[in-house]
């Protein structure tokens, strides 16, 4: 493991405005803060100007070994001289032995591959669709406030307006109930209904954390109405809540809750430690419902991302890395509660699971009033001038989702310098 950072370079050059000029020719789907990253190493990273930054943002979740992780680098190279892509026309060693260590972690059934968290999605919405469709069952329930991704049936699933804005009309067959809500699940349910779609713990919406009776009683719901349970696990799977899933987590120590499966669960994000992979998982029970030629994908599970992705397995399995983010996460949120209750008028709450951690920022921060931007991206915007990524979520939650290999050190320089962002706020 790199430890030591590099030197920032010798001749400090500021070519951010060159870098953003080049993004003339991006389409400008994003509105970008003014940093330009150069590189990275374990738990930082670089701009251009040679400024170094603490990166609890972990590219949102998905850089779990830390950046230019030396092992994830030599398992692309190694793979890469072998082979990189062959197509899913044949087996390929890496594609198999990845899909028998997620279903080790997880339960018996079995693994689809793509790319990316919506194709995830996507692949649920299918298995979902093919699972009712000869009982004439389409229907998908989903949570408010949730996130499914940026395709068109994606944004169907999520529960939020703002994604859906100019792309109507929507995918027919979604319809969104408040999260954490098992009457209005209840309610919601028609003899259309064919699955329930939710994150364990909702990330973009803002590090909400699924209450362990919903969870449970989804499970009851859906085995009463023969409907799938689906969990989004995208940005709350992969170990970073202390567990694989977040739902064991949640899960753990509650009463008659040890049998507790979905039918199926959505991947990606930390999956490939930075390599874009997704994956779902499904059940054994439903796990031929997609036969040959009614799902696939050109570069879902090539060699190349599933030597990366075991990798990220034996390092994160090998070094303890979910007990880490267990740990490391409870001294966070610890210091983030700390921070709440001194500077009130600043933290409004805390919520989250291991290194999957949110801090509601409170109503009203005079600081912020000069400006119309949201307060979560001006309090990022603090951050960064004293050198810490961070990840708004909405308007008021910001976000923490460092790699799983954070050290204790590590995380104490990040609370320090949120400590610093509040007081200068206060100043
Ligand atoms: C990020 C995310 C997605 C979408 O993943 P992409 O890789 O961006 O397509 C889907 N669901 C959840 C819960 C996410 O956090």
């Amino acid at each position: 493991m790199r430890e030591i950072a590099p030197e920032p370079p010798a001749v400090v050059r500021n070519d951010v405005a060159a870098i953003q000029e080049l993004y003339k020719n991006v389409v400008p789907s994003y509105a970008r803060f003014d940093l330009a990253i150069s590189h990275g190493a374990g738990s930082y990273v670089f701009d251009v100007t040679g400024k170094r930054y603490l990166d609890l943002g972990g590219g949102i979740a998905v850089c779990c070994i830390g950046h230019a992780n030396p092992e994830i680098t030599e398992a692309l190279v190694q793979q890469s001289k072998k082979i990189v892509h062959i197509s899913n026309l044949y087996y390929n060693e890496p594609q198999g032995r990845l899909a028998r260590e997620i279903v080790n972690a997880l339960a018996p059934g079995k693994v689809f591959f793509c790319n990316s968290g919506a194709e995830a999605d996507e692949g649920l919405f299918k298995l979902a669709r093919k699972f009712g469709h000869d009982e004439g069952r389409f229907e998908i329930i989903t949570a408010t406030n949730s996130f499914h991704g940026r395709t068109l049936a994606g944004i169907s699933a999520t529960g939020q307006p703002k994604v859906k804005k100019g792309f109507e009309p929507m995918v027919q067959g979604f319809r969104e109930v408040p999260y954490n809500d098992l009457d209005a699940m209840r309610a919601a349910i028609s003899p259309a209904t064919a699955a329930i779609l939710v994150e364990g713990i909702q990330g973009e919406g803002g590090i909400n954390v699924a209450a362990p009776e919903y969870l449970l009683g989804l499970r009851q719901l859906c085995d009463e109405q023969k409907l799938l349970l689906m969990i989004d696990a995208v940005q709350c799977g992969h170990f970073r809540t202390g567990r694989f899933q977040s739902f064991q987590r949640i899960l753990e120590n509650v009463p008659h809750a040890q049998g507790f499966l979905p039918d199926a669960i959505a991947m990606a994000k930390s999956i490939g430690g930075g390599f874009p992979m997704g994956a779902f998982w499904v059940r054994n029970k439903y796990a031929d419902l997609l036969s040959a030629g009614t799902h696939g994908t050109t570069f879902g599970g090539t060699p190349l991302a599933c030597a990366v992705a075991l990798k990220v397995m034996e390092v994160i399995q090998r070094d303890k890395l979910a007990d880490n983010a267990r740990s490391t996460g409870s001294y966070l949120k610890t210091e983030l509660e700390r921070l709440a209750s001194k500077f009130p008028d600043i933290v409004k709450t805390v919520r989250g699971l291991g290194l999957l951690l949110g801090f509601e920022l409170a109503p009203g921060i005079p600081a912020f009033a000069k400006s119309e931007r949201a307060p979560s991206i001006q309090f990022v915007n603090k951050l960064h001038e004293l050198g810490l990524l961070a990840i708004p979520a909405g308007n008021q939650v910001i976000r923490l989702l460092p790699p799983l290999n954070l050290s204790r050190r590590e995380a104490e320089e990040g609370v320090q310098l949120i400590e610093a962002a509040i007081a200068k706020l206060r100043a």
